[in-house]
């Protein structure tokens, strides 16, 4: 969602007078956009704070923007430590950021701006065109979040969960897609929350699955408790909805769930994987896990091996537990760092055995790539088959936008390599 910010933020400049410049010396305004997610976000701004401050120590110094959940999470307190910043912005306010530019300029003042303001920025983001052209686009649907699991910043660095109206999305799919975009990944951090005057995410892709310069449709982040059965539906409608689902898990302990206020059980996380499959037998699954969460056993953490194991995840990305401030969590007991290690050790060689079984099958098999990008001054290209695996294929033409059929050669942990499998359509691009 950050790229997707940044890259508005950019739009909303534009209307001033500011562009994208190639070399940091160059700036006249820096702005850096946070994420509040990982350990130690906070301590990173004041490193990158303090690079600028020696990048232009001899020179005149550049406006500095520190926008994002950071800004949000930390507002006055990173005025107050670093004079060098102009101005904070949180994430639902930066459609403000033309003003506070022009008001640091004025040399007014430096500024704090961190209200909720998600329905006002929604408007002005209708306002500007998206002019992002990539092969494949993310677009917010929806942003914040009202579940408040008990480890989790986003509620307070977000805000509520607040949807853009409908008719606005499908009007900024047809600026992405007269860009040039093939896919778009619809964006929220309950995105399966998407409810705007009842029109809900499948609604939406029902409607984009219905544009015919649209190729390929994802979605993230899902919520199981938000997993309803218009959406499984959807799944099984629309083609163009590709078959691999994120739905972060967590945990495999009911125990922990609840501990974690993920407000679901694991009995009702598998239901909705048994529905999904039932209708969409090709469906794949990724998920997020949490290890060593506060009061997890060796009981807990088996539960969470046995749901790896039974469910197959093609992806999971797994962490350590770490405690972000002002959460309920933080003040819970942490589990001891060498079990906390030893188990992340586990989980990760565990899923990273699984994943390698599943690659190691996809060697000689066919799969379909939609091409996004030529590899740094090579003749290969960069694009993702419908399970959002990495795919680099061999080609001296111009690929970019292509959705080929390609025959997997190797494999490793991360790519996949291919060759165009050449029939008639194909036949132009053998190399
Ligand atoms: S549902 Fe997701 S975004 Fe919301 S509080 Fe839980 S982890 Fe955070």
């Amino acid at each position: 969602m950050n790229e997707y910010d940044s890259n508005r933020i950019l739009d909303f400049v534009k209307k001033i007078n500011y562009c994208l410049t190639k070399s940091l010396k160059d700036t006249d305004c820096y702005v850096l956009n946070t994420c509040h997610i990982r350990e130690k976000a906070t301590e990173k701004v004041y490193h990158e704070v303090g690079r600028l401050k020696k990048e232009f120590k001899d020179k005149k110094k550049p406006i500095i923007l520190i926008v994002g959940c950071v800004a949000q999470a930390e507002g006055d307190m990173l005025l107050k430590k670093e004079k060098y910043i102009d101005a904070v912005i949180g994430p639902q306010s930066y459609h403000e950021i033309n003003k506070i530019i022009l008001n640091v300029e004025k040399k007014y003042s430096r500024i704090n701006s961190t209200e909720f303001e998600t329905i006002e920025k929604f408007d002005q983001l209708n306002l500007i065109k998206n002019n992002e052209s990539k092969t494949s686009s993310y677009i917010t649907i929806q942003e914040g979040c009202d579940k408040f699991c008990k480890f989790c910043v986003v509620p307070y660095t977000r805000g509520p969960e607040c949807s853009r109206p409908f008719s606005d999305i499908l009007s900024e799919v047809k600026q992405l897609v007269d860009n040039g975009s093939k896919e778009v990944v619809l964006l929220g951090q309950n995105v399966n929350g998407y409810n705007y005057q009842n029109k809900k995410l499948s609604d939406l892709i029902y409607s984009i699955n219905e544009n015919k310069e649209v190729e390929r449709i994802r979605y993230t982040t899902s919520h199981p408790k938000d997993f309803s059965n218009d959406l499984i539906e959807a799944h099984a409608d629309c083609k163009k909805l590709m078959p691999l689902l994120h739905l972060p898990v967590q945990s495999g302990s009911n125990k922990i769930l609840k501990n974690m206020n993920r407000g679901h059980t694991i009995e009702e996380y598998l239901e909705i994987i048994e529905k999904l499959k039932d209708k969409k037998p090709n469906i794949k699954l990724s998920s997020d896990f949490i290890i060593a969460y506060p009061g997890e056993t060796n009981d807990d953490f088996d539960k969470t091996l046995k749901l790896l194991h039974e469910l197959k995840f093609i992806n999971s990305y797994s962490f350590i537990f770490s405690a972000r401030p002002g959460t309920p969590a933080a003040d819970m007991n942490k589990i001891e760092n060498k079990i906390a290690k030893d188990r992340l050790f586990v989980f990760q060689r565990e899923a990273g055995l699984l994943k390698k079984n599943y690659r190691d099958k996809l060697v000689e098999s066919k799969t379909t790539v939609l091409i996004e990008n030529k590899v740094n001054g090579q003749n290969k290209y960069f694009g993702r088959d419908e399970y959002f695996n990495s795919v680099i294929v061999n080609c001296d033409k111009d690929l970019r936008g292509e959705i080929l059929d390609i025959k997997i050669k190797n494999c490793n942990q991360n790519t996949l390599y291919g060759e165009i499998i050449v029939n008639d359509k194909y036949e132009e691009y053998a190399a």
